[in-house]
């Protein structure tokens, strides 16, 4: 066969849409909601949770459990899960990552908690010192973007998020000791790295001088890893949001452990996308919006089951962690008994927004959180 032939053979190929994977029958525009489905769906570790599941009305699992257990043999309808979620407008168009914490906080503490970080805000007085934690749970880490019209580095934008801050002027912070509203400066560091750490580039942003909400479309520099204290990051999966405000779409890039390919999920269609990574190359996108990375575990220290082994110092930290883990995974649960309904009632939660929420400083990152957990000390002195 000659080379020609060959080529046309191939570029046929390309343009078939054939993959391990499946794509998702929405009932209207909700890809959204289909792209974070299918990273939850592509994250193993959540989905063999899901899959153990036991049966629990207050919880979206054993619907999740319904729906990957389809998801794994052909093409999904999702009607159920919008339905659940109380999606009763499937042509609007809505926030991805909003849906991704919705969805998370409907599921069981078991299975959501592998996305779960924890952080501390230490305030400290610019007059007389005093300080103060604020410890609080996290999804996803806001990223903001400082200029526009540059290329965005994700590794810099997360420095930049634990760098300390400075609150004068109007965000002065109210200072029990001096008994007055003081200038003060906000540190935070990472207390608890989740397993699957979830960043955000806040492209969408209000503008004061044109008075209305715009998207930033620069191109990010993505790290296909990360470093955070002692922990290495791989990235496997990327949400991307094309189109404006009003009107765009969502589609997603993502690395199957399996077949150690990356795909890309729009809608209905899953294909292969074996070029996007080469070697340790940055990725670059104008789109990128919703960045996973997975915490890598060190294989020295794993054992055949995977888990890793720890050392004296490291145990007691763990179990203090977990006791600590546990503690809000009650809290979480004593909220859900104390109610009757079912999931579908659980659903008033902060809604459509979040992304404004989160644009106001980053550190609101705890002030969105508090809304929703009874965790976090809602005390604003120092
Ligand atoms: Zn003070």
């Amino acid at each position: 066969m000659s080379h020609g032939v060959v080529e046309i053979f191939r570029k046929g190929l390309d343009t078939l849409h054939i993959s391990d994977y499946h794509g998702l029958v929405s009932p209207g525009l909700t890809c959204y909601l289909n792209t974070v489905l299918q990273v939850l769906f592509m994250t193993e570790e959540f989905r063999d949770q899901i899959k153990r599941c036991v049966p629990d009305v207050r919880t979206l699992d054993s619907h999740l459990k319904d729906f990957f257990t389809e998801l794994e043999k052909k093409k999904t309808r999702t009607h159920r899960i919008t339905q659940i979620l109380g999606i009763d407008d499937v042509y609007e168009q809505r926030d991805a990552a909003e849906y991704f914490e919705k969805v998370l906080r409907l599921t069981s503490p078991k299975a959501s908690r592998i996305f779960k970080g924890e952080l501390n805000h230490v305030t400290k007085c610019y007059e007389c010192k005093n300080q103060s934690d604020a410890r609080g749970f996290f999804w996803i880490l806001p990223l903001s973007i400082k200029e526009p019209h540059q290329t965005f580095k994700v590794d810099s934008g997360l420095e930049e998020f634990f760098c300390d801050e400075k609150v004068d002027g109007e965000n002065k912070m109210y200072c029990a000791k001096c008994d007055k509203k003081q200038e003060a400066i906000i540190m935070c560091e990472m207390t608890q790295p989740p397993d699957v750490l979830t960043l955000l580039l806040k492209r969408f942003h209000y503008d004061y001088e044109l008075r209305r909400n715009v998207k930033l479309r620069c191109e990010a520099e993505v790290p296909l890893t990360l470093q955070i204290k002692d922990c290495t990051y791989d990235l496997y999966a990327m949400v991307k949001h094309s189109g404006n405000l009003s009107g765009g779409h969502y589609t997603a890039n993502i690395l199957s452990v399996a077949t150690k390919e990356w795909y890309c999920f729009d809608d209905e269609r899953v294909k292969l996308k074996s070029n996007l990574v080469s070697g340790k190359t940055p990725l670059r996108s104008h789109s990128a919006y919703l960045l996973m990375y997975m915490k890598r575990r060190d294989p020295e220290n794993a054992t055949e089951n995977g888990e890793e082994v720890l050392n004296s110092g490291d145990e007691a930290k763990e179990t203090m962690m977990e006791a600590r883990w546990n503690r809000e995974d009650e809290t979480q649960e004593d909220d859900r008994k104390k109610r009757t309904e079912t999931v579908k009632d659980i659903i008033g939660l902060p809604s459509s927004q979040s992304q404004i929420k989160l644009s106001n400083s980053k550190h609101a990152v705890v002030q969105y959180e508090q809304n929703s957990n009874k965790q976090v000390s809602d005390k604003k002195t120092v």
